[in-house]
């Protein structure tokens, strides 16, 4: 018996092979979880449907964040489907590709709204249109990256956005921890994927984070797929409104001396 055996996740923000949501996704198939994948856009259908199936999942719907009308159909479809579901995986995040370069401050007003509205208010949207469909004993679980709390060069608005974001991490729970549901993020170390290539300088910032990071390497879509599994599994049954970091340790360093 699987540890997510008897168990439903809902996937979202499964883009390619790449993706973190992939390192989920079969981490959870390997411990029995039914899945469900969420996609933007056609030409991300065709990437999904495969993938999906690879897993023996057929249960592919659509879901632009950006819309109410998007996130009310997929509640009804997966209503229509399972009735209740345990895991919702929220893989999502978005701002423009001028935002994730140079100084900060140079962040339009539209540029701001795109970022919180598609990274940070998705996720509180698709939790109230889920909350009635979510088995007591669930979990919700979204991405983050320490951007939110240090200055990562380039990251910029997305940096204000993870800050929000986890900040909606800890209300969710609040929220939901009397329904016995919890919510929590990963901060998950740099990792090449779709996202992360739209980051200026993202492919040297890979570099010398593995120099730093303790464990002296990047980390993988495996590496946060098994923490998010133990995250959403009863092993961690009393863990809510946190922030976990999968870095290598990165983030418990300070200045390091060339040597
Ligand atoms: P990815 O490109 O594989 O996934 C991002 C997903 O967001 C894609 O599937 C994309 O279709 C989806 N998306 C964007 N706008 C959407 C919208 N309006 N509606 C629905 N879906 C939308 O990249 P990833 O790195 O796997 O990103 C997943 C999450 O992990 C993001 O929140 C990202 O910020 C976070 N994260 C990534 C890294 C990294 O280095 N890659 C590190 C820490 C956190």
């Amino acid at each position: 018996m699987g540890l997510l055996t008897g168990k439903r996740a809902l996937i979202m923000g499964l883009a390619n092979d790449n993706s973190i949501a992939w390192g989920i996704s079969k981490a959870f198939h390997a411990e029995g979880a039914e899945l469900c994948f969420t996609y933007v856009n056609e030409a991300i259908e065709k990437r999904v449907r495969p993938l999906a199936a690879s897993l023996g999942c057929d249960f592919v719907i659509p879901c632009n964040v950006d819309s109410d009308a998007d996130i009310d159909q997929m509640a009804a479809s997966i209503k229509e489907r399972w009735g209740t579901f345990d895991i919702l995986i929220h893989a999502i995040g978005y701002a423009k590709k001028e935002e994730l370069n140079g100084e900060y401050l140079n962040v339009t007003r539209e540029g701001f709204q795109i970022a919180m509205n598609t990274s940070v208010y998705s996720l509180t949207a698709v939790v109230k249109a889920t909350r009635s469909l979510l088995n007591s004993g669930g979990s919700v679980l979204t991405l983050t990256y320490h951007g939110s709390q240090q200055v990562a060069q380039n990251y910029n608005v997305m940096g204000v956005a993870k800050a929000a974001l986890e900040a909606s991490v800890r209300y969710l729970a609040s929220d939901l921890g009397p329904s016995n549901i919890r919510v929590n993020a990963i901060s998950a170390g740099p990792i090449r994927t779709l996202a992360a290539s739209g980051i200026a300088g993202f492919k040297d910032l890979l570099k010398s984070f593995a120099g730093v990071a303790p464990l002296r390497r990047n980390v993988t879509q495996d590496d946060v797929g098994n923490t998010a599994l133990f995250l959403c599994s009863h092993l961690a049954s009393a863990t809510t409104g946190e922030i976990i970091y999968v870095d290598a340790g990165f983030r418990t360093v300070s200045i390091t001396i060339d040597s």
